[in-house]
């Protein structure tokens, strides 16, 4: 192949889409997509990466590779998780710009001109920051705003709620990104912190097209854990400055107790007040003993330098790595 060949088959625009059990979103996203991307004045391709689907998704994404080569796909050997997933896609994309999103329609296929338009202004990086539909619950909304509050605290890295995974990136960010090696992967800091100029759009989501929501709270308790943990050590400095808080009201309780014996001339009031003292700081003790112990979990993690997750199978798509490591 000719140099001019190779660069007349790299696609100005990939679009990469993590789906797990989606077959009844792929076909739909894809039609959409397609009246959208023909529409712009780019070459593009689209590749889906199937998360250990137990649905028929994988043949879904065959036949519509078999009707357009367009259409690339990759499967994951498991389950691994949304993060992992996208990155895998990710992985394999070849454009100059690279959009990513979900498969259930949640993210409108209609925003990514606004987003390659950006793109061309010279912005590397465009967000997406999603308001919120009047349908989703009160406690979602709460909670993910309140933890990317606390997200924002600790790591110094801006996060605004309502930030997903459907962004665009340009190939030197995406590059960049590409050589993260952390087993806890945190796109959404990532992006954040690997800098660059950045612009964020807008757009009101949808609801699902079709199935429900892979995240049940345990995952989102888990995935927002990973997030904390991998971009910041406060919660240990934390448990340092509660440590020092609880000996030190320990301590004047103590003082306290021998001033009441031998020179107020009261006597110590009943084991109950001490109980209570004692089985607070064994508490606290507790916690601060199983927070290092998360971090030493997810040192244990990552000095395993496991691959981050395993490529089965590839449809349309020539890149070389088929493990999570570079
Ligand atoms: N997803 C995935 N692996 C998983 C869970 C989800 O690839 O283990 C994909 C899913 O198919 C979808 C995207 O990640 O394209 C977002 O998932 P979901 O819609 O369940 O999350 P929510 O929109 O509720 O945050
Ligand atoms: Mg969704």
């Amino acid at each position: 192949m000719t140099r001019e060949h190779l660069a007349e088959s790299i696609p100005k625009l990939s679009v990469v889409i993590p789906a797990y059990n989606e077959d009844a979103n792929i076909a739909q996203l894809y039609v959409e997509l397609k009246q959208v991307l023909t529409e712009m004045d780019m070459s593009w391709e689209i590749i889906f990466a199937d998360d250990g689907s137990t649905d028929s998704s994988w043949d879904t994404i065959t036949s519509l590779h078999e009707k357009d080569k367009r259409v690339k796909g990759v499967r994951l050997s498991r389950n691994f998780g949304h993060q992992y997933a996208l990155f895998a896609g990710l992985s394999q994309a070849r454009g100059k710009a690279v959009v990513s999103m979900d498969a259930d329609l949640q993210h409108p296929p209609q925003l990514i001109p606004e987003l390659v338009k950006k793109w061309r202004e010279g912005h590397q990086i465009v967000h997406t920051v999603r308001i919120d539909p009047d349908g989703i619950s009160l406690f979602k909304k709460t909670t993910s705003r309140l933890y990317y509050r606390i997200f924002s605290f600790c790591s110094g890295v801006r996060i605004e709620p309502g930030m997903a995974d459907f962004r665009l990136l340009d190939r030197e960010v995406l590059d960049r990104i590409l050589q993260f090696r952390e087993a806890g992967l945190f796109l959404r800091g990532i992006v954040q912190w690997v800098g660059y100029s950045s612009s964020t759009v807008t757009f009101q989501s949808a609801t699902r097209f079709s199935g429900s929501s892979h995240y049940s709270i345990k995952k989102m308790l888990s995935f927002g854990w990973d997030g904390i943990s991998s971009f910041s050590i406060i919660p240990l400095r934390f448990a340092t400055l509660i440590g020092f808080l609880t000996s030190g009201l320990a301590f004047s309780g103590i003082v306290y107790a021998f001033y009441s014996k031998f020179i107020s001339g009261t006597a110590i009031p009943g084991w109950a007040s001490s109980m209570a003292i004692l089985s607070f700081l064994l508490g606290v003790l507790f916690i601060l003993i199983g927070l290092i112990g998360e971090y030493i979990g997810r040192i244990l993690i990552e000095v395993m330098q496991r691959p981050r997750y395993l490529i089965w199978e590839k449809i349309g798509t020539d890149s070389h790595s088929t493990i999570g490591l570079k």
